[in-house]
């Protein structure tokens, strides 16, 4: 058997055009479960917060949560949206032993909201998602395998079951397909994706967070030659970052084009992205909604949102992201290229609470998308959760600000505080890094960088200040950086004049 090696991304998308939908699925922040009374909370010993209802035991009956309905509207309407005026919740029916009623009550075809839209902006450009529907249903348990290598069922000696998670509201945004992104349908998935968090996050309905699983994302592709139908899709799941959305996209236009090229037919299926290899593997064959002989929840009243009530809700939402940037933008003065790569970076908010927390807008964009920025690509992870805080690089920023750190200084303790060595003066105390300002110390490193460049200080005897540059940095140099260079350039110009 030969391997042909997979084509490479600029050959795909010259031969295939891309179509993504997006599936995502996120878990509300309300207090209680979705039809029982239960904390919602993260964490917790195992099965400690379940009751008869989310455990499914016989006999119980589920009361809808009204703060989630309140939410998913919410959501609805900051997508777009139009809001059912009456729907049904939904039995999706399939075995699972995380899911202990062997039901999931969830939403089939009459959603909470459906028909809307996101804008999101891709390289300074305006693209529109299709929102196909919102729809409100119960998350599952969550299985634990042990005794294995890799933590999946196969190999494992035993399986757990912790149902804490079971019941919790999750609400699941659906994406109509999406063609005509070409090259850029990874980005776009991705720039889909951050800017859906960013506005769930600004409704305060959730806490929106991917490594937590807060936030899940299953991600559709499929490719077709121009003038052809759409290609058939698949699904991947287990995407748990902004980052893997990206990957996710690019790796299986990569497969499928390959599967194509070659002759081949592409399978509708789940497949499973791997985040260290960064390619997808099959899953389950994709089952069909008859599969899951869904039918209107018997437990459960019709919805019927009162259209005053909708219309309450449509006017009290915050201001959305694109418009705050918008705002921000403005503020702090930045040309649209300059916003665009605050926004690229995962900056915006950091950059706002760090000025906040008193540091300049420059100094806070400078830090967060230099030196920060650049450790976040290094080591593959969200510039949010990259160990600094903005009220640690605003506390940085007075410390130079104060003459206490030169810039580069400030950046040997940007890298303690990344470390987690704790807050800014605590790195500089541990790592012992101080500007040397005491002019006598300096003054001796001043002498000795004059006798040891006599042709130069005699240059600015001669009144050439330029050319205290090199003496300057001979002293640096001396001093390790810590020197002030303020001030030894007050010292070289005044023993030399
Ligand atoms: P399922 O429950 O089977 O996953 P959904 O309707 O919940 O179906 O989601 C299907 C997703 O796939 C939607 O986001 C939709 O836009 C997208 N989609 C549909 N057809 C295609 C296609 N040919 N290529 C890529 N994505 C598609
Ligand atoms: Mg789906
Ligand atoms: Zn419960």
């Amino acid at each position: 058997m030969t391997t042909v090696a997979p084509p490479a991304y600029d050959d795909v998308t010259e031969e295939f055009e891309p179509v993504i939908g997006l599936e995502t699925h996120v878990e509300l922040g309300t207090r209680t479960k979705m039809f029982c009374g239960c904390p919602t909370e993260f964490g917790g010993e195992p099965n400690t917060h379940v009751c008869p209802v989310c455990l499914g035991l016989p006999g119980s009956l589920p009361v809808a949560n009204k703060a989630a309905i309140e939410a998913t509207i919410r959501i609805g309407l900051a997508l777009n949206c139009s809001i059912a005026s009456w729907c049904r919740f939904a039995r999706k029916n399939y075995f699972y032993p995380d899911m202990p009623k062997n039901y999931q009550i969830s939403q089939y075809d009459e959603p909470l909201c459906s028909d809307g839209w996101l804008d999101i902006e891709v390289d300074g450009e305006i693209v529109r998602i299709g929102i196909e529907r919102v729809h409100l249903e119960e998350d599952t348990g969550k299985t634990l395998h042990i005794g294995g290598a890799t933590g999946r069922i196969h190999g494992a000696s035993e399986s757990l079951v912790d149902y804490n998670r079971a019941g919790i509201p999750l609400v699941e945004i659906v994406t109509k397909p999406v063609p005509g992104t070409g090259a850029r349908a990874p980005q776009i998935a991705r720039a889909y994706v951050t800017e859906l968090r960013d506005v769930i996050r600004s409704l305060g309905v959730s806490d929106v967070r991917m490594e937590q699983g807060s936030l899940r994302c299953d991600v559709n592709t499929s490719l077709n030659r121009p003038g052809d139908d759409w290609g058939t899709r698949t699904e991947t799941k287990n995407v748990n970052s902004l980052r893997s959305v990206e990957r996710a996209v690019r790796s299986e236009m990569i497969r499928q084009a390959g599967v194509l090229r070659s002759g081949g037919r592409i399978i509708q299926e789940t497949r499973h992205f791997h985040e260290d290899t960064g390619e997808t593997t099959s899953g389950r064959s994709k089952e069909e909604a008859t599969d899951y002989r869904y039918f209107p929840e018997p437990d459960l009243a019709p919805l019927a949102p009162d259209a005053a009530w909708v219309a309450e809700l449509k006017a009290a939402l915050p201001e959305l992201p694109r418009v705050h940037r918008q705002r921000l933008q403005t503020a702090w003065g930045l040309s649209d290229l300059d916003m665009q790569s605050v926004v690229n970076a995962g900056a915006v908010e950091l950059i706002e609470t760090t000025i906040a927390e008193g540091a300049s807008p420059e100094a806070a964009r400078k830090w967060w998308l230099g030196e920060l920025s650049r450790k976040a690509n290094e080591t593959g992870v969200e510039l949010a959760a990259i160990g600094a805080s903005p009220r640690q690089v605003a506390e940085l920023q007075k410390l130079v600000d104060g003459g206490k750190l030169t810039d580069k200084l400030a950046r040997q303790v940007l890298e303690g505080v990344v470390a987690g060595e704790g807050d800014p003066a605590a790195v500089m105390q541990a790592r012992g890094i101080e500007v040397v300002s005491d002019s006598g110390a300096l003054a001796a490193a001043v002498d000795e960088a004059i006798a040891a460049n006599p042709e130069i200080a005699e240059k600015i005897r001669g009144g050439n200040q330029g050319a205290a540059g090199v003496l300057i940095g001979a002293v640096m140099k001396a001093t390790k950086g810590q020197a002030d260079a303020k001030t030894v350039r007050e010292l070289v110009l005044s023993k030399l004049s």
